[in-house]
């Protein structure tokens, strides 16, 4: 068991790895080191419950400064991890303090990717990430202003969402054909297109942003087709990049994050690294690896890391999983759709309750999108995880119920 165990970040998976560390037994020395100035919080209701004001900091918090000290981990905020010494088995923090390990978690997390256009750092141009970027957005957020959202991914179109509801003028610029584009088929898009349109949300697709206009605030933004859509406000969402810089230096396997193995190692044997900053086998489809970006990554992966720091048995993994709420739509997403080669449409759209499920050419079940169908979800996670195959015609049958479909599967 080694004695000292360093995790570096503070935030969904590093709590979780602390967790995960104190309950399977690990009585040594364990030290967070955070480059946020808060305890460890939760980053989904930043763009939902805690942007809308109904939800307060004290629920975002993963866990009160007691509950560290009770589990005596020597939790260290503002303490940026700028060098990783993997001869000597240390790190050292912005201020110059070194910490040797015998075990060292990546926690890192991701950041935003930055507009590169002009105007792009005007007052009023904002992203989302943290709680101090969820507070900076809110206080922007007042009704009858105009908020232009480039980027229709998920964290735009749930501030579109909650903005629309506090009565702001709401405008999504894409620059793909249509919203989720990476991340959904068409038919989900196509749902989200048009709860938002009816919401009163504008979405312009296959447009392109050449500048943010203004003089030293946001007055609109600018589109290649020489458009210029008016905003008070800005809300960029055009993904993240991996927090991999550290490891990289110091010589880890890491290209689209840092690589690791099942048991969530690095290419350094003392070294593990959890959450959005790795990329992992994804044990349900064959010899693929990628970076997942959730919540149940976080989670999953810190106690993968934990068990395998104390040699015991690794965690069975879940089907990947994710969700998104705009207005009353929770979406609920199982398993990765990449590679399907066709997909089934079982309820009606036009009521607001289906499921999309994405089958490879054996009817394998890869994926499940389903909005506002718990059923559809739980059962459809549970086949992706035994690689059950499932009849089409059966499944698009809604006399048939989801726990008769998944029944001997
Ligand atoms: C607005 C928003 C909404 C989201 N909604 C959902 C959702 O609905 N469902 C879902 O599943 N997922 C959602 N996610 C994604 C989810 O929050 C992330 O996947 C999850 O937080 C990843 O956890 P993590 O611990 O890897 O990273 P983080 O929670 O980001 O934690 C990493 C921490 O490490 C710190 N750090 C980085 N470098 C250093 C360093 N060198 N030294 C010290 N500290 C460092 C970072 O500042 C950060 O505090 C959302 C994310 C955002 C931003």
């Amino acid at each position: 068991m080694p004695s000292r165990i360093v995790i570096v970040g503070a935030g969904q998976a590093a709590t979780q790895a602390a967790t995960s560390l104190r309950a399977g037994g690990y009585d040594g020395h364990l030290v967070l080191l955070g480059n946020e100035g808060l305890l460890p919080y939760q980053r989904p209701p930043l763009s939902k419950a805690y942007l809308s004001g109904a939800m307060g900091l004290d629920r975002v918090v993963l866990k009160p400064m007691e509950a560290w000290i009770e589990d005596k981990v020597d939790v260290h905020l503002d303490a940026e991890v700028t060098a990783l010494d993997r001869q000597a088995k240390s790190v050292t923090t912005r201020d110059g303090q070194t910490i040797g390990y015998d075990a060292l978690i990546l926690a890192t997390g991701s950041r935003v990717r930055a507009l590169a256009c002009p105007g792009a750092d005007l007052r009023g141009v904002h992203y989302l990430r943290s709680i101090a970027d969820a507070d900076g957005l809110g206080q922007d957020m007042q009704p009858g202003k105009r908020l232009v959202v480039i980027g229709g991914g998920y964290i735009g179109l749930e501030v579109a969402a909650v903005a629309r509801k506090a009565g702001l003028e709401v405008v999504i610029l894409e620059a793909a054909p249509r919203v989720l584009a990476r991340v959904a088929p068409p038919v989900i898009s196509d749902f989200f297109q048009t709860l938002h349109h009816d919401a009163g949300v504008t979405i312009l697709t296959d447009v392109k942003v050449t500048a943010i206009e203004g003089a030293d605030c946001v007055a609109g933004v600018a589109l290649a087709d020489s458009r210029t859509i008016p905003a008070d406000l800005v809300l960029v969402g055009i993904g993240i990049i991996p927090n991999a810089e550290l490891a990289r230096a110091a010589g880890l396997k890491a290209e689209d994050g840092i690589e690791t193995d099942v048991d969530a190692r690095t290419s350094d044997p003392a070294i593990f690294a959890i959450g959005d900053c790795a990329s992992r086998p994804l044990v349900h489809y064959g010899q693929r690896r990628g970076r997942l970006e959730s919540v149940h990554n976080a989670l999953e992966q810190a106690k993968l890391a934990a068990a395998a720091i104390m040699g015991l048995p690794r965690p069975v993994e879940e089907t990947p999983w994710f969700w998104s709420d705009q207005y009353d739509i929770k979406l609920q997403i199982a398993g990765l759709s990449t590679g399907a080669a066709h997909s089934v449409v079982r309820g009606d759209p036009s009521q607001k309750r289906f499921a999309v499920f994405h089958l490879d050419a054996d009817n394998r079940l890869l994926a499940v999108d389903a909005i506002n169908a718990p059923p559809e979800f739980i059962v459809g996670k549970q086949v992706i995880a035994r690689h059950g195959q499932l009849a089409p015609a059966r499944l698009a049958d809604m006399s048939v119920s989801m726990k008769e479909i998944g029944a001997g599967v």
